[in-house]
């Protein structure tokens, strides 16, 4: 389809007076306040949202609350059927949600109508487990039999990040919900247009006040969710320092966290390796083509053997020169613009930090050229070479389109170069050698190892970090258990 039909499609698709969904209602915010929201590759403004204050904090609180006992009352089958439900709306709307969230994020649309199928398969797969919320029986002493409940928390608060919308806000609201509790869902304050415009498809399937939309910006709306005292448990996706603010703000309450955070990933490459399927897998693995490398699992750090960088290096920035970057509506774009200004600058600063540090930049590092891309924030696939671990170009997230690579030639130092980092999000390790990668994926630090692979995802593994990436389990059984607490009882039977 042409791109100018593709974008009429998606200024369609914007709702033109965007509310927030509380209690079943579509209201404004208490105070009436709204903030905008941009197409990042136009400058454009999309829409005005309301930015939820206090007061439709409380609101959705209530909401919740009145909804809980009821949903959690609901057969788990039930429940389940119910969300499947909603996983049918988004299949059913993914051309349109993509589009949406190709303006509102300026990522490809191509990818991001994949981004609300997928999240209409993570509904799947939890609607699909809810048989699987069930305890255990405990040996006991004489005549007692001990046995254990899983129970949902109550109100939990669900606060996402802009890079995936619609996958998050479809994909992260199946376990909670599944699970017996009632959801606060909040978006990310630059991507929140389809989070809405999914609570309008999906309207009639859950009862009031079971799911709640509230928009607004990180420090007013998220902090007052999180710190409010009827939310029983909050999940994050989000950068660490925002994790640090939610795990502090909780900490009065003692409430339940899971903290689903920044990565800096390593990919460490063996001599041995095919290097055309490596190095496609190291493309991948920066998610270049899906969000302009704006994904918590990037594999930025990619160590080359010595005896290998050479050849692989070459290959690998022709082929990341073949990248197609370009407007998110056009069908053959494989990579669209950053997020806002702020994201641009950061990368931008990073891509100056780097020269200055001493690392080469061998391709990319400027902004896009062309007219149809000045008020965008297009930032070419960028590679810096000669990259060591003393850099904070190294050490840092940054979050976008910039991959480094270091050289190595001695395992053990690899492997500790690897986890020089604080975060331990995702690992990629290539080689042939199956003990050498066993090996070396026990010893790296990371939650989510891929061998001779990068990227991506498999349902029903459990996704999450280690050290400062993170805390708990997603996209997994122990993602619908986070959702529930455990209850022990013991029964005296009379004989
Ligand atoms: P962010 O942390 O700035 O914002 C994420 C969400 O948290 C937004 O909805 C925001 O409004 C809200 N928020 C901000 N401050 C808050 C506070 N003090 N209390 C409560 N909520 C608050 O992240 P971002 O810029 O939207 O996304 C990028 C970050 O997310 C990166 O660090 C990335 O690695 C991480 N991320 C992690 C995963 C994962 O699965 N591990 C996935 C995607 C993104």
């Amino acid at each position: 389809m042409a791109t100018g039909t593709l974008a009429q499609m998606a200024l369609a698709a914007v709702p033109r007076r965007p509310q927030m969904l509380i209690g079943g209602k579509w209201v404004d915010s208490d105070s009436g306040e709204t903030f905008a929201t941009f197409n990042p590759a136009t400058g454009e403004k999309l829409a005005e949202v309301p930015r939820g204050g206090t007061a439709d904090v409380d609101r959705s609180v209530q909401a919740a609350q009145q909804a809980f006992p009821a949903w959690s009352r609901t057969e788990a089958r039930e429940r389940g059927k119910l969300v499947a439900r909603i996983a049918d709306k988004l299949r059913e709307h993914a051309d349109e949600l993509g589009l949406l969230d190709a303006l509102d994020s300026g990522n490809p649309y191509k990818a991001m109508k994949g981004d609300a199928i997928l999240a209409a398969e993570f509904l799947d797969y939890f609607a699909g487990l809810a048989l699987e919320i069930k305890g255990d029986t405990i040996p006991s002493p004489g005549n007692t039999l001990n046995f254990t409940l899983r129970e949902p928390y109550g109100v939990v608060g669900r606060i996402i990040p802009f890079n995936h919308p619609i996958y998050f806000a479809g994909g992260k609201i199946g376990a909670p919900l599944v699970a017996g509790n009632t959801v606060i869902l909040k978006p990310a304050e630059q991507t929140p247009l389809s989070a809405l415009v999914m609570g309008k498809l999906i309207e009639g399937i859950l009862p009031p006040g079971v799911l709640n939309i509230v928009t607004g910006d990180g420090p007013l709306t998220g902090e007052t969710l999180v710190r409010h005292s009827g939310v029983r448990k909050v999940a994050l996706t989000g950068g660490v320092e925002t994790g640090r603010a939610v795990m502090r703000n909780a900490a009065d309450a003692i409430k339940s966290v899971t903290l689903e955070l920044g990565g800096k990933n390593p990919m460490i490459v063996f001599p041995d390796v095919n290097l055309e399927e490596a190095v496609e897998s190291a493309v991948a693995g920066m998610n270049f083509g899906w969000c302009q490398g704006q994904s918590c699992g990037s594999t930025s750090r990619l160590f080359l053997h010595e005896s290998i960088h050479d050849s692989f290096l070459e290959k690998l920035v022709a082929r990341v020169r073949r990248i197609k970057i370009g407007s998110p509506l056009a069908e053959d774009t494989e990579m669209g613009s950053l997020i806002s200004r702020d994201q641009y600058d950061k990368v931008m600063g990073y891509i100056e930090l780097g020269k200055k540090e001493g690392a080469r930049l061998v391709t990319g590092g400027k902004k896009l050229a062309g007219e149809e891309f000045a008020r965008g924030f297009f930032v070419e696939p960028t590679v810096f070479d000669g990259v060591s671990m003393s850099m904070r170009l190294a050490r840092e997230e940054i979050f976008g389109p910039v991959l480094s690579v270091l050289r190595w030639s001695n395992r053990e130092q690899v492997i500790a170069e690897a986890n020089q980092v604080v975060y331990g999000l995702t690992a990629s390790i290539w080689t042939n050698d199956i003990s050498l990668a066993l090996d070396t994926a026990r010893r790296v630090e990371a939650g989510y190892v891929w061998i001779n692979g990068s990227s991506r995802h498999f349902f029903g593994a459990p996704f999450g970090g280690y050290k400062q990436s993170g805390l708990g389990k997603e996209e997994s059984l122990e993602e619908l258990l986070s959702y529930t607490q455990v209850k022990n009882i013991n029964v005296n039977v009379r004989p």
